[in-house]
């Protein structure tokens, strides 16, 4: 085992955890931008932005719903639950994920900020209704508002749109103070975990990328770990937690 993670994990006060889409493709949700991302020939950027629910609110609810359905027959896999053990070995944990399936919670993480929202819940378009989705298909789409009718629509943040300033100064002030941070499955292509990843580079965290591929802010990061969500997180995290005592 990598000597420098030892040691990071044993000494550490404040974990904090960044994951993106990778971290759920070992449990069968497909990355926007991996050969498995298309849908009926679009792409998710033609699709998750506020210009296309303009433009046509049915068909981006109908890919939403197809979604939704993928994510709600999927479970979390042995990543996402080493993800939440993690959570009760230090008194700071923050784990920060761009995904929008609910597995970290399903897994049992409570420490959590979902900062691109969830695809498990629609909101209104005018008043602030917000409602948890059934897990089977909807029957009527594009939905509506269960309180004033107007349009609803996923509650998610699409790209183009900005986020909820409370939510990313709260992540951000957590990585400010944090010793360790591990970023699981994120390309960095889209630009906040990229910020957040340097703010606690700045502040001389310790940062393991863990990706089978490089990311936008690999160059950053301490410790690579070249390996899966699914395989390669838990058993570093198994091995190092019982050698580190924490
Ligand atoms: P992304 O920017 O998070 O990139 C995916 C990354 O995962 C890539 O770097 C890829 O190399 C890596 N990866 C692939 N398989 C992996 C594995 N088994 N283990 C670890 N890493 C792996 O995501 P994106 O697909 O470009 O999506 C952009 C945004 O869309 C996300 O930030 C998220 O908000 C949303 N999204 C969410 C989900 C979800 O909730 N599961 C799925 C797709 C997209």
């Amino acid at each position: 085992m990598n000597p420098r993670l030892l040691e990071a994990v044993a000494g550490a006060k404040s974990v904090a955890v960044i994951t993106g889409a990778g971290m759920s493709r070992e449990s069968g949700i497909p990355t926007f931008r991996g050969e498995d991302g298309l849908w009926n020939n679009y792409r998710a950027e033609d699709l998750a932005t506020p210009e296309a629910f303009h433009k046509d609110p049915l068909l981006v609810w109908q890919w939403y719903d197809w979604r939704r359905q993928i994510v709600c027959n999927a479970k979390p896999h042995a990543g996402h639950f080493a993800i939440a053990d993690m959570e009760t070995c230090f008194t700071e944990f923050l784990l920060i994920t761009q995904n929008v399936d609910g597995l970290h919670i399903q897994a049992g993480s409570r420490k959590l900020i979902e900062i691109h929202g969830s695809i498990r819940r629609a909101r209104c378009t005018r008043c602030e209704w917000r409602g948890e989705l059934p897990d089977v298909g909807l029957e009527s789409l594009p939905l509506h508002c269960k309180k004033c009718d107007a349009l609803a629509r996923p509650d998610v943040l699409w790209f183009g749109e900005s986020y909820d300033e409370g939510l990313l100064s709260r992540a951000a002030e957590f990585l400010h103070a944090s010793d360790l941070v591990w970023i699981v499955g994120s390309s960095g292509m889209v630009s906040v975990p990229v910020f957040l990843a340097d703010i606690a580079a700045r502040s001389g965290a310790t940062l393991v990328d863990v990706n089978p591929e490089e990311a936008a802010f690999s160059h950053l990061c301490d410790i690579t770990v070249r390996g899966t969500a699914g395989k390669d997180l838990p058993r570093i995290w198994n091995t190092v937690r019982p050698s580190t005592g924490v």
